[in-house]
């Protein structure tokens, strides 16, 4: 009988990247993630363009994935679903991408649809960082908790939240926008057309614009290891923490995971966020006895968490 995988997908601005998944329970011995063994193969990673070549992007993306099912199926694999990650927001029905600053020649695309009937097998589709909190979720022994939350700092602020271990998906599919808090002193235009939004003032992109325009000689990977304690970078850190304090006095979480590539650069103050996490967060709750977790940063994150993710929806069919 073949083995089932779920082919995981992570689709970026910039890279494109795949992997077939199998999760098996270590039943007694810990596995590598959490308690799991991870059985991972054909992982790629290719440039966005190399999978979607031309305007017709999703019969790109479904001959992409026909062949590489066929090559799971000639090794003995069977790909069992496809899950999806996009830096995106999605419909409430998870069938398709509504706005994608990053990849606008996905928005409103009949993505599972014309993939489903292309493959015969279930596509999920999920916001990325939904998947990495998942991910985060396992590895970092979280059990289900009533409210978990989880920002992650990149070039922008991914935001997912869990209730009860479920996506909240909100009215509309698009809960858990908090990149796009406005911000009362700012007017730059955001990616998502709107102005003003938090995260051109909290994200990595802030750190590339600062880098450019006041320190030109730095590598902005580097901002943190030459000019940490400058007011330009402790602001920028307070600015994140004030995101943080948000979502907590907002929602009153049980456990907030901080990651991305942002609080993970080289010499980045992490102490020096939570501490401003906690000045912004209400006293005496849920300041106190708040547990919030740095979680690091490992870019194939959400492949894995597809195949978390895929084994909540659709327990049985997985099952063998
Ligand atoms: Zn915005």
């Amino acid at each position: 009988m073949k083995e089932n995988y779920v082919i995981g997908i992570d689709i970026g601005g910039t890279n494109f990247r795949i992997a077939a998944v199998r999760l098996e329970h270590a039943a007694l011995t810990k596995g590598e993630l959490g308690a799991y063994r991870v059985y991972r193969s054909h992982f790629r990673k290719v440039p966005v363009g190399t999978v979607l070549r031309t305007a017709r992007v999703l019969e790109d993306l479904a001959q992409y994935l026909e062949q590489y099912c066929e090559m799971l199926g000639r090794e003995g694999k069977r790909a069992a679903a496809v899950v999806i990650g996009f830096p995106a927001t999605l419909d409430r029905s998870r069938k398709m991408v509504l706005q994608a600053p990053n990849i606008p020649f996905m928005e409103q695309l009949p993505v599972a649809d014309v993939l489903e009937r292309a493959l015969g097998i279930p596509v999920l589709l999920e916001k990325d960082v939904s998947l990495s909190l998942l991910y985060d979720k396992v590895k970092y022994g979280i059990g289900d908790c009533p409210m978990l939350c989880g920002i992650y700092f990149g070039t922008g602020i991914g935001n997912a939240i869990f209730i009860n271990g479920k996506v909240w998906q909100g009215k509309n599919g698009t809960a858990g926008e908090l990149g796009h808090i406005p911000v009362d002193t700012d007017r730059s235009k955001c990616g998502c057309g709107n102005e003003g939004c938090l995260e051109n003032l909290a994200g990595g992109k802030y750190l590339v614009r600062l880098c450019r325009e006041a320190y030109p000689q730095t590598e902005p990977g580097a901002l943190f290891s030459g000019y940490r304690d400058e007011p330009e970078l402790r602001r920028f850190v307070d600015r994140m923490a004030v995101a943080v304090a948000t979502e907590i006095n907002l929602l009153d979480p049980d456990v907030v995971i901080v990651g991305g590539g942002v609080p993970n650069m080289k010499d980045f103050p992490q102490e020096y966020l939570r501490e401003r996490i906690i000045f912004h967060t209400r006293k005496p709750y849920p300041a106190a006895g708040l547990r919030l977790i740095f979680a690091e940063d490992e870019k194939d994150k959400a492949v894995i968490g597809a195949a978390l993710f895929a084994g909540d929806c659709m327990q049985d069919a997985l099952a063998h």
